[in-house]
């Protein structure tokens, strides 16, 4: 299950619909992320966390990402790394079910903006609290519905 949102700007009528969460087809992208990331095709910092902890996971759950300097809005794939507390555990688990207290955070992933290079700052929510501004013109954006999907 997760979240849509869909962005419009007031002034310039940008708009942007973005989703977050993780869909149903959340194990087989969590497979292939884990698989390009012990590649390397997600940078070399996350090969390396696989080698140092071979049971260690990512999570694949997308989230929006806001840059603070170029105001650009993506919506990535995490990569944050875990390992499960209990070393033991065998990483064909299904990491990222019901367990989330089993994993504790190594590193969190930096998120890279498209735009202009800078590091980008994950958005929780987009309410009123944590407002984005318009890529174009610099207004606030008005964040419409949140339509579920899955
Ligand atoms: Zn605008
Ligand atoms: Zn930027």
């Amino acid at each position: 299950m997760g979240l849509g949102y869909s962005l419009v700007c007031k002034k310039c009528g940008y708009s942007r619909n973005l989703f977050a969460g993780c869909g149903m087809m959340y194990n087989r992208v969590l497979r292939e992320e884990t698989e390009e990331a012990k590649q390397g095709k997600h940078g070399q910092r996350l090969r390396e966390l696989f080698e140092q902890y071979p049971n260690g996971c990512i999570d694949a759950m997308n989230n929006i990402y806001y840059c603070p300097d170029c105001r650009a809005v993506e919506c990535e794939c995490s990569l944050d790394f875990y390992r499960p507390k209990n070393a033991d555990r065998d990483s064909e688990d299904d990491l990222f079910g019901p367990d989330m207290d089993e994993l504790e955070l190594v590193e969190a992933h930096t998120h890279i903006c498209p735009r202009c290079g800078k590091p980008m700052r994950e958005v929780m929510r987009l309410t009123d609290s944590e407002p984005v501004d318009c890529p174009e013109c610099g207004e606030t954006l008005e964040s419409g519905h949140m339509l579920m999907w899955d």
